[in-house]
């Protein structure tokens, strides 16, 4: 995949840019493994003044990166100007919260005692460069996720980020440096996929993240594992969004659109397969539909668009064959279903898009829909709910709208993912740990976990 910037609302390369050679990377290599160096014995009260400021100047930079990004992969412009905001706000509850989540851990009097030891105790070190592979969808918001933590905790990084954004990748090294970070803390490395494996395998990189597909996930993992080095994967998702009858079924249908289509559909934890019970089912349905015929689709630039093209015309080739499959096999289109008509002869547009009567034998039913098309499924009650809501080889986050405790209660403990969000949709905050299970990764970003994921948990004992 060439490193460029291809406007996908109209499908327009703007900008090419070069693969570093062997030999720049080298350089960063090093340059990542001297500052690491110095950087790992700073204070936290330093670390927290530099994101700070990083956290300012991003706040400032809004509206214009924001655009950048917009230009770069689509995302309706008001969505990227709070993308931005939402990293400065996560900058600061890391720079304000770091030194507390690190803490060094006292083992009881009576523990320390039974170990044989005068003292004993718990230090949160950090494990060197750390290689962040990452992917277009959040440009912003998946690196500073990983880069505020482990900045705070004392790592630096490296981003290789997707070949699709490569200005929003070179801002971001930009905009730690501006802060005052160190050279070297934060370094981007305008790479193709292909050079990720050398990386990985240096000897002075510590650990791996990677936010992005299976295939990928896979592929670093495997290497980081034959050096036996830690990875963190953020991997796909199908989220289930289960509706029961006690449920404010129009409030539920109304999230049930934005859940669906934020980010033009292209979210690992948008709200993907909707499992409503039958008894309100034509209710959710009838408002679920009329919500997604209402959306704009067009510009992004355009603050009025409420959805946006696909990043790329790969994208957009994959959801219409995984839609093309299920109406082939018998699902029935509620609305959607193709590209847009005023808009088909530019850019890689597709029409917000539902489908009823899915099937497993449907491709849909177990693959990822990475654009705004939603399943929807009939249930006669919450046990098989929870069966449609676990058939999936994905495992990210789950929906449940109940007026009921005890079905919360079953939907928490049944629910085969990593976060359950109940009466609202889910979403990403700093003080809440983020991550999935099954083939959705494992590993947490944000909150004390995810922080503590690149550090190295030392035992301090002291006879
Ligand atoms: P992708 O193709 O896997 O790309 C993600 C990143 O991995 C890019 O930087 C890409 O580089 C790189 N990459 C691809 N193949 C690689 C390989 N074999 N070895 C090393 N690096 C490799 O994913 P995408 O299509 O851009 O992103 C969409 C996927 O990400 C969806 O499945 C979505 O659900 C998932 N996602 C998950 C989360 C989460 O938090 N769980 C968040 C956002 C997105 P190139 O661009 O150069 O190919």
């Amino acid at each position: 995949m060439p490193i460029a910037t291809v406007n996908p609302a109209t499908g327009e390369t703007l900008r090419t840019y070069d693969t570093l050679s062997p030999e720049a990377v080298e350089e960063k290599l090093s340059l990542a493994s001297r500052t690491f160096d110095t950087y790992r014995t700073s204070t936290f009260f330093d670390r927290a003044r530099l994101l700070q400021q990083a956290a300012d100047l991003l706040e400032a930079d809004a509206p214009d990166i924001a655009r950048v990004m917009t230009t770069e992969m689509g995302k309706p412009v008001a969505a990227a100007r709070a993308e931005a905001t939402k990293c400065a706000r996560t900058m600061r509850w890391y720079a304000q919260n770091a030194q507390d989540l690190l803490a060094d851990e006292h083992p009881s009097d009576q523990d320390v005692k039974d170990s044989g030891a005068a003292r004993a105790l718990v230090r949160y070190r950090p494990l060197g460069v750390v290689l962040a592979v990452m992917p277009w969808n959040f440009p912003l918001w998946q690196v500073v996720r990983f880069a505020a933590p482990a900045l705070m905790a004392g790592n630096v990084g490296l981003l290789k980020h997707a070949s699709n954004v490569p200005q929003t990748a070179l801002y971001l090294e930009d905009l730690f440096r501006r802060a005052g970070f160190p050279e070297g803390c934060f370094q981007t490395l305008l790479i193709g996929s292909g050079a990720v494996e050398g990386i990985l395998r240096d000897e002075r990189v510590a650990a791996a993240t990677l936010t992005g597909s299976e295939p990928a996930g896979r592929s670093v993992a495997a290497i980081a594992g034959d050096e036996v080095k830690k990875t963190v994967l953020e991997l796909g998702g199908s989220d289930p969004y289960v509706v029961m009858p006690s449920a404010d079924v129009a409030r539920a249908a109304r999230t049930a659109v934005t859940a669906r289509v934020q980010n033009n559909g292209q979210s690992c934890i948008a709200a993907k397969r909707f499992i409503v019970h039958e008894d309100v089912f034509e209710e959710f349905r009838d408002a679920f539909v009329a919500g997604m015929r209402e959306l704009r689709v067009g510009d992004p630039l355009d603050e009025a668009t409420d959805v946006g093209p696909l990043a790329s015309e790969q994208g957009r080739k994959d959801l219409e064959e995984l839609v093309d499959d299920a109406v082939e096999s018998g699902a029935t289109v509620l609305c959607g279903g193709q590209r847009p008509k005023d808009l088909a002869d530019r850019g890689w547009f597709y029409e917000p898009t539902v489908l009823a009567d899915v099937t497993p034998e449907m491709r849909i039913h177990r693959e990822e829909t990475f654009g705004p098309v939603a399943t929807l499924y009939r249930v006669t009650g919450l046990d098989q709910a929870i069966e449609v809501a676990n058939d999936t080889p994905f495992g990210l986050s789950s929906n449940l709208w109940t007026g009921d405790e005890a079905d919360i209660d079953r939907f928490v403990q049944d629910s085969q993912a990593g976060g359950v969000f109940v009466n609202g949709m889910t979403a990403s905050h700093p003080a809440l740990p983020f991550g999935g299970a099954k083939r959705s990764g494992y590993g947490r970003e944000l909150a004390g976990h995810g922080i503590k994921e690149f550090c190295n948990i030392t035992t301090v004992w002291v006879g």
